[in-house]
């Protein structure tokens, strides 16, 4: 069911019940107030009755106003009938309960009725001081074919009440849901060919145009996103294109002649280089895919960061031997714990890795210093090298995809290093810095969660916390 038939839907119901109630009240009022006048006729009549028959005698039936099914019965105290009129000659429609009479005083009259017919008992005093009981009853037609006739008008007046409300909520619905109508068409006018476009968002300051900014907001991510995906694969694709249009061109020279061996063997050499190239492209932007994906991929387990820095020095200079690569510590734990960090292995070494090479890479002397240092509850890495610098206006751009600054242009690389590097230290709640000075150097600064607290340190954060409450309390 969509919002405009419930509300419509709702908006009836409401009208219906308060109007069913009002219809209720009035017709439950009338139907008292019939009873009221009825019962007040009765007793006019019984009085009228029983003071004619002591004052006259005889009661003139012709005089008296008509009730339909009319008797008057006079008791005297003994309960024994004195008198009885009834004018149609028909016998009582009901039986007047033996306790009925008693239940009669001077100051309160009793009503009883069955069907059509109410009877009225009266107490009446008379000259002599016998105590009269008179009943009068009859059938109120009049009174009942007003109260049906009201009841058909009120019933009439209801439904058609409901059907006019009906159609004004419906109107009303349709009306108040316009604008939600022209924003479904807008939202569904926009796809990946036209996502510049936005909603428009109208003068108005209410919760729909609210609605259309919050739209406009998450379209200009999506487009951002978009954007940087369609850059990234085009990016990718470039340099993927190179090392396999410069293989080609070898692959061509070589064939237009016949060469010694040595010559194959340099040709397959220069080939095997740029097949290298493309396997560290292809294995980065792969490792870059499982870093962006779903974090419940990646493991987590307890590691050493020295044992990890150790493992990346190693590794880098059994691929690169003239790389230097220093580790040291800046100061050391108080307790060994603190070494460890939550995290993957490879996808952290990787980050390590990226990082001393490119501190080697991009300096004359091929030298990086890795520095850690402890602070409570992180460790600190930072990556030193006396290299080229960065520029200022490259510094930040360094981590996006494909970025490589024009002075280092020379100098074999993808682009794509920093990038997953960053990744990996955002995936373990880390953060990553870096400061550089064109022709003096570059500093990487990373800082890493430490899960273990030892004592000192919740002391520490326990101080910390105290002197802010009491500054807090104006101590
Ligand atoms: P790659 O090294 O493969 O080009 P990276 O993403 O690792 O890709 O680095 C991006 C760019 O940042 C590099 O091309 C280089 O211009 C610059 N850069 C990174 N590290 C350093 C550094 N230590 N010294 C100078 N420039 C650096």
């Amino acid at each position: 069911m969509n919002i405009r038939t419930r509300l419509t839907l709702l908006f009836v119901l409401l009208v219906a019940s308060i109007m069913l109630l009002f219809t209720v009240t009035v017709y439950y009022l009338y139907e008292q107030f019939r009873q009221q006048e009825f019962e007040q006729r009765l007793e006019d009549k019984a009085f009228t009755t029983v003071r004619l028959r002591e004052d006259v005698g005889v009661v003139p039936q012709a005089d008296l106003p008509v009730i339909v099914d009319e008797q008057v019965t006079i008791y005297n105290n003994r309960g024994v009938v004195i008198y009885n009129q009834n004018r149609e000659k028909k016998p009582s429609p009901f039986r007047i309960p033996p306790d009925f009479l008693r239940k009669i005083t001077l100051r309160q009259p009793q009503y009883i009725r069955s069907g059509d017919i109410e009877a009225v008992g009266v107490l009446h005093l008379n000259s002599r001081g016998e105590s009269l009981f008179i009943i009068a009853s009859g059938n109120d037609r009049y009174g009942f074919s007003k109260l049906v006739r009201l009841r058909e008008i009120l019933f009439s007046s209801w439904l058609l009440s409901l059907i006019i409300v009906g159609i004004a909520g419906y109107l009303f619905a349709t009306d108040a849901l316009r604008p939600v109508a022209e924003l479904i068409a807008q939202v569904n006018s926009i796809s990946a060919t036209n996502i510049h476009e936005r909603l428009r968002v109208g003068r108005q300051r209410d919760e729909l145009a609210d609605l259309a900014r919050t739209f406009n907001a998450l379209l200009t991510r999506l487009e951002e996103a978009f954007v940087l995906q369609k850059s990234f694969v085009s990016h990718a694709s470039h340099e993927l294109r190179t090392p396999l249009t410069v293989m080609m061109g070898q692959i061509e020279v070589t064939r237009l002649l016949a060469r010694s061996n040595d010559e194959y063997e340099v040709s397959l050499d220069g080939l095997l280089d740029e097949v290298k190239s493309m396997i560290r492209l292809v294995n980065g932007l792969l490792e870059l895919a499982r870093a962006s994906s779903d974090v419940a991929t990646v493991h987590y387990q307890p590691v050493r960061i020295d044992e990890l820095l150790w493992q990346a020095q190693s590794q880098l200079i059994q691929k690169k031997p003239e790389y230097q690569i220093d580790i040291d510590f800046d100061n050391l734990p108080h307790h060994e714990e603190e070494l460890v960090i939550v995290g993957e292995e490879s996808l952290l070494q990787t980050a390590f890795q990226n990082l001393m090479e490119n501190g080697c890479k991009y300096s004359a002397d091929g030298r990086v210093l890795v520095l850690i240092s402890f602070e409570r509850g992180q460790v600190q890495l930072t990556f030193s090298d006396h290299g080229y610098g960065i520029p200022a206006t490259d510094l930040p751009h360094i981590f996006e995809p494909f970025y490589r600054s024009e002075t280092t242009m020379t100098i074999k690389g993808h682009g794509i290093g920093l990038t997953l590097t960053q990744r990996i230290i955002e995936l373990h709640k880390g953060q990553i810095t870096v400061e550089s000075v064109v022709g003096k150097g570059t500093t990487f600064r990373i800082t890493l969660p430490i899960p273990y607290r030892s004592s000192d340190d919740l002391n520490a954060e326990y101080n910390t916390k105290k002197s802010d409450l009491k500054t807090d309390a104006g101590f």
